[in-house]
């Protein structure tokens, strides 16, 4: 705890302890600095942070409501449960919030052309949203394999006049994705900004998407002492890269008396050896720009992942993520698909709201904790995106 209280994290180098920092081909050196630079400059910029507040506001709707779920509390017989509703935001889900940070720093760098990478589609889907709101040309790579499962998504991306590269090496998946988006970058850095999606990827980017996606936490530190004239006991929220689950923590971390747990995708299981689990099965090594715990086999290939939900299925975590594991800040656990089913269709019934499957693993943990705890402790859960895109997959194992 100390060290959260005392350090700044990341470093002035993008370290979070033995975490992070910058591993990119030298072209990629000069872009990321500049990035740096003009991001530290904006954040220091009451303009810019006007603006963001602007569009966070008029476009995607901020706040977000702190809603009491009372059936589902009444029902787990424990503690109270609240879910923060990025769910109700503009494009369905958190991931628009730092889009619209990126684009705005993009746009103060000159930045006439906007690239991303995407696995389910939904970062895809809020780039080209952000892209075309202000005019810039948009291309976005996804995996072949992805392109297919996510049919309606590629459509919506082009609906919003993005350009959709299907990218068919390796395993025609995300990371194959981010490969061709960071060489697109190279190629074309003098020009183009790449949005990365969460808090992953070389430095600046684990703390510039958190820094954008911390609108979460503040709203729900502010919205919960309103509410209940306290801090919350426990806070909820899935870990795919870790943009969600950061955004909500960060403006926690000193508050000693908050515990948190990020929620990874279990899979089949761990023994089954499918699951996106980094922090059970996982181990240190550098992938995609960056230092933290990924699935690698003992020859640091790259070890294939599964999940029921597209948006936690990838290899490694971000950096501050192992970082507050090892400082013991943050605890971190899974859910197995079957678990995050079961939490969907629950939330779907005594709600009346269709989270999306990366939040149904936050809702399951919380449907396992809450009946241990006391009625008058309070949780948040993080209510990352709305389950829409989701239905249809679902269907296919939910007897309805
Ligand atoms: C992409 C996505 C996630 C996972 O990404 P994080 O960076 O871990 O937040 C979680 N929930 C939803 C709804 C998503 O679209």
């Amino acid at each position: 705890m100390s060290s959260i209280a005392s350090d700044p994290m990341p470093d002035a180098r993008g370290h979070f302890g033995p975490y992070g920092g910058r591993y990119v081909p030298e072209t990629l050196m000069h872009p990321l600095q500049e990035l740096e630079t003009e991001y530290l400059r904006a954040q220091q910029d009451p303009e810019f942070q006007r603006e963001f507040e602007y569009y966070l506001k008029d476009f995607c709707g901020r706040p977000t409501p702190l809603y009491f779920a009372e059936r589902l509390t009444r029902e787990l017989g424990g503690a109270k449960v609240y879910l923060k509703r990025e769910d109700l935001l503009h494009t369905g889900a958190h991931k628009i919030n730092n889009c619209i940070g990126q684009i705005l720093l993009a746009r103060r760098m000159g930045k006439s052309r906007i690239i991303a990478e995407t696995g389910a589609g939904q970062h895809g889907v809020a780039t080209a949203t952000v892209a075309a709101m202000f005019g810039l040309k948009c291309v976005v790579y996804m995996g072949a394999v992805d392109c297919e499962r996510q049919a309606l998504n590629v459509l919506r991306m082009k609906m919003l006049g993005a350009e959709v590269v299907p990218v068919k090496a390796g395993q025609q998946t995300l990371k194959e994705a981010i490969n061709e988006a960071m060489r697109d970058w190279v190629t074309n850095v003098r020009t183009t900004h790449y949005i990365l999606g969460t808090v992953y990827g070389a430095h600046p980017y684990p703390l510039m998407v958190r820094n954008f996606q911390r609108v979460i936490g503040d709203e729900a530190r502010r919205q919960i002492l309103e509410k209940e004239g306290r801090l919350p006991d426990l806070l909820v929220a899935c870990v795919g890269g870790g943009s969600n689950a950061m955004g909500l923590f960060y403006p926690f971390l000193q508050d000693e008396s908050v515990n948190m747990v990020g929620v990874e995708a279990g899979g089949e299981g761990i023994a089954a050896g499918k699951h996106a689990a980094r922090f059970q099965g996982g181990s240190i090594g550098v992938l995609q720009g960056t230092r933290s715990f990924l699935l690698q086999d003992e020859f640091g290939q790259v070890q294939l992942t599964h999940s029921v939900s597209a948006g936690l299925d990838y290899a490694a975590v971000g950096p501050e993520h192992a970082w507050l594991r090892d400082l013991k800040r943050v605890e971190y656990t899974y859910a197995t698909d079957d678990q995050a089913l079961k939490a969907f269709q629950e939330l779907a019934r005594l709600e009346g709201i269709i989270p999306a499957l990366e939040s149904a693993h936050a809702v399951a943990e919380v449907m396992r904790r809450a009946p241990t705890l006391a009625k008058d402790r309070v949780i948040i859960i993080n209510l990352s995106g709305r389950g829409d895109k989701d239905v249809a997959q679902a269907a296919n194992f939910i007897k309805l």
